[in-house]
């Protein structure tokens, strides 16, 4: 693997637009995807007829401005969802038409549901958009689920019903799984539950020509080879800090024992070849400070196998009780 001054896990959108970002900044940039395709949540799929639909994110609407800026800077273009006539919605089996807002609800029903609208917009209002946990109460409405709060607070059963259903539509989630203050930090941060909702004037106002996944394919394609197929990552460590710290510990330990010595440190958080990788680094030194990541409980046997194998033609190795950082711990002494 080459070196680059960043790499971003993950070609969905978040992905290749930090990537495109930093491209556009003069940063060498590696887009490691773990899937063989672009575009993560979204995802065209193509008739036989060659009409395009989704199977994951579709639409675009107001609040989404970054979202219609980089699509019209790729060319991607965009038409109004198609919102005429009837609306339907099934109830205990039945199928229910209605025209305007009424969602063919009766009057108690809609009155209880705009209550609730109201509860919730108002607490949505209350949550700082940059550090949602800092909002008042926070801790409370995180160990809430929606589900749990909807009980509380609506009272008809057709309400709650029909509540679960709008949470399911705007999450692919359930009540139950889905914590209160996520809930809110997400309807403020779309605007509110009605703009959410709403196809003209909301969230489901706009579709993309072409299927939404064409936005991150574009993107890829103006990012050229940055951008890695089935590269999933699988871990990650911050060596250049890790190396730095090492680096100095070892110095003022060996200042303080008054030993004159130059120091490498080598950083590896991936163990394949880390055999090679050891034995060539240390073949010239004198000393070898072995520092490996403690073992799990009950996988001490094959820990020690794994020293042993390390420690095979090194020259003298002091091992190093491993931290998460250096910690000099001295160990044994061979
Ligand atoms: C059914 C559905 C309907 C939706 N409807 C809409 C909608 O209509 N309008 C809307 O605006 N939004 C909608 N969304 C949400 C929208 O699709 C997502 O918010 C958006 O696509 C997320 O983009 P992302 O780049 O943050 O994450 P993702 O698209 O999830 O991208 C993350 C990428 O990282 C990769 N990855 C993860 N781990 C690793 C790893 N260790 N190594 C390498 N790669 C890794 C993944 O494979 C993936 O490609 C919908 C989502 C779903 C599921």
């Amino acid at each position: 693997m080459s070196d680059f001054d960043v790499a971003v896990v993950g070609a969905g959108l978040a992905g290749l637009s930090a990537a495109r970002a930093l491209s556009a900044a003069g940063r060498s940039v590696a887009v490691l995807e773990a899937t063989d395709r672009v575009g993560g949540r979204t995802l065209n799929h193509s008739f036989a007829d060659g009409t395009i639909v989704e199977l994951g994110g579709q639409w675009v609407g107001p609040t989404q401005d970054r979202l219609y800026a980089l699509a019209a800077e790729l060319g991607v273009e965009h038409y109004p969802t198609w919102d005429e006539g009837d609306n339907l919605l099934q109830r205990d089996g039945r199928l229910v038409r209605y025209r305007g807002e009424s969602f063919g609800l009766p009057a108690h029903v809609l009155a209880d549901l705009g209550l609730a609208q109201w509860r919730i917009d108002r607490l949505a209002g209350s949550i700082p958009l940059e550090a949602p946990w800092s909002a008042r109460r926070a801790d409370r409405l995180d160990s809430e689920t929606v589900a749990s709060w909807l009980r509380r607070n609506v009272r008809t059963s057709l309400g709650r019903a029909f509540l679960r259903v709008v949470v399911e539509a705007v999450f692919s989630a359930e009540p139950e799984d889905i914590s209160m203050l996520h809930f809110l930090f997400y309807l403020r941060s779309g605007g509110s539950l009605d703009l959410l909702t709403r196809t003209g004037s909301g969230a489901q106002e706009s579709r993309f020509v072409g299927g939404s996944q064409e936005i991150s394919v574009r993107l890829a394609d103006r990012l050229g080879d940055a951008v890695r197929l089935e590269c999933p990552v699988r871990s990650i460590a911050q060596d250049r800090e890790l190396k730095q710290q090492t680096e100095e510990s070892l110095k003022r330990m060996l200042t303080e024992s008054r030993i004159d010595a130059d120091v490498e440190v080598s950083v590896h958080s991936d163990f394949s070849g880390i055999d090679e990788t050891i034995q060539g680094v240390s073949r010239k030194a004198d000393v070898v400070f072995l520092g490996l990541a403690e073992p799990e409980t009950g996988a001490e046997e094959v820990y020690a196998d794994r020293l042993n194998s390390l420690m095979g033609n090194l020259p003298t190795v002091i091992l190093v009780r491993h931290a998460g950082r250096f910690a000099g711990k001295l160990l044994l002494e061979e």
